[in-house]
């Protein structure tokens, strides 16, 4: 099939509308990663879904909505923890998992008998999701098992033929998934970190706990509370290496493990100065590195990289949720100096 590039005018996402509304699927852009986007209520469109990412069929999707009067219909109980986290953090880069209602299909939750729900504040996205008239499933749209997609052309290098239409709606904002939540007792465990940080959850509630699959590797059998910290995401060809160290330390270390395959993933080009090795410079801080590690991991696949040597990201605030990331990218190797 041809894959159409659409621009974000009215038009554009008119159509974007009405393919979901005629069950395909289409790649949307939300301040998170992009999304690939079909009817969360169809089981078929849902179903394609997972056809086009080739995603094992337990891992749930997120389903978004536009307006928080669509969260009732939904959803069996909305715990009070709940209506103040949309309060503080909706339409935003929250997920909250709740019991689900018939209405979703089992496909959509992954077979579990919860769900996932999230109100994008990117603009375009929930206009799409408006104008469809229904819940919008989303995963990110990449492949399975390569980087979230923060641009319409990393979507396109993936889902080119796959899907009919893609929205370019500029580069993601956030640039890392959704913080998925869920509550327990009179708290929130952060299933998966995200740019709505614990510190800002902390606000809501004293009792915010960071489920363990966060920071280590789980075992193949361990019953998770969040499907896809299972799965070895985010991985480019590369052996990536985590450096936690400060930047002298950093550059007496590639200096002496570095060879001329390696590329250093960087906070200032000063981390490597006078190393003469190769580097992608990720941003100088949380936010900046959130926007650019996934671009920065397409980019060593892009340049052959064999072996690859990360700065380590701070772990508060947004950059747990960029350690995270990395840490998968890197298959947990961390070397602490
Ligand atoms: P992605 O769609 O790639 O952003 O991944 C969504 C992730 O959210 C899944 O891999 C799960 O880890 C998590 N998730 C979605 N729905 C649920 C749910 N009902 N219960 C627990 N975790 C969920
Ligand atoms: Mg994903």
């Amino acid at each position: 099939m041809e894959t159409k590039l659409l621009s974000t005018d009215d038009e554009s996402l008119e159509y974007a509308a009405e393919l979901l509304r005629n069950g395909k699927v289409v790649g949307i852009p939300t301040e998170t990663v992009y999304g690939l986007g079909a009817n969360a209520l169809d089981i078929n469109a849902v179903g394609d879904i997972f056809k086009a990412k080739g995603r094992p069929q337990d891992n749930p999707l997120i389903v978004h909505i536009s307006e928080l009067s669509q969260l009732d219909g939904l959803v069996e109980d909305i715990p009070d923890l709940a209506k103040k986290c949309a309060e503080a953090f909706w339409p935003g880069p929250l997920t909250m998992i709740f019991k689900k209602k018939a209405i979703i299909p089992d496909t959509t939750s992954g077979g579990l008998d919860t769900v996932g729900i999230r109100m994008p504040s990117n603009k375009v996205a929930r206009k799409i999701i408006s104008l469809a008239g229904v819940p919008i499933a989303a995963p990110s749209a990449n492949l399975s098992g390569s980087p979230s997609p923060t641009t319409a052309m990393h979507v396109f290098k993936d889902m080119n033929g796959r899907v009919p239409a893609i929205v370019d709606g500029g580069m993601s904002a956030v640039g890392v998934e959704s913080t998925v939540i869920n509550f327990e007792g009179d708290g929130i465990r952060i299933l998966r970190p995200g740019f709505i940080s614990k510190e800002d959850l902390t606000e809501i509630t004293d009792n915010v706990i960071i489920d363990k699959g966060v920071l280590e590797q789980l075992s193949p059998d361990t019953v998770v509370r969040s499907p896809g910290m299972k799965y070895r995401h985010y991985s480019p060809t590369a052996d990536v290496t985590i450096i936690d160290a400060d930047a002298d330390k950093f550059r007496a270390f590639i200096s002496e493990h570095a060879d001329s395959e390696t590329v250093c993933l960087v906070f200032d080009e000063s981390d490597c100065e006078g190393t003469g090795l190769r580097f992608i410079n990720y941003g100088a801080n949380s936010k900046q590195q959130a926007q650019r590690l996934f671009d920065a991991l397409r980019e060593l696949d892009e340049i052959g990289a064999k072996k690859a040597f990360a700065r380590c990201p701070e772990k508060t605030g947004v950059g747990l949720a960029v350690y995270n990331r990395l840490l998968r990218a890197a298959g947990f190797q961390v070397i602490k100096l």
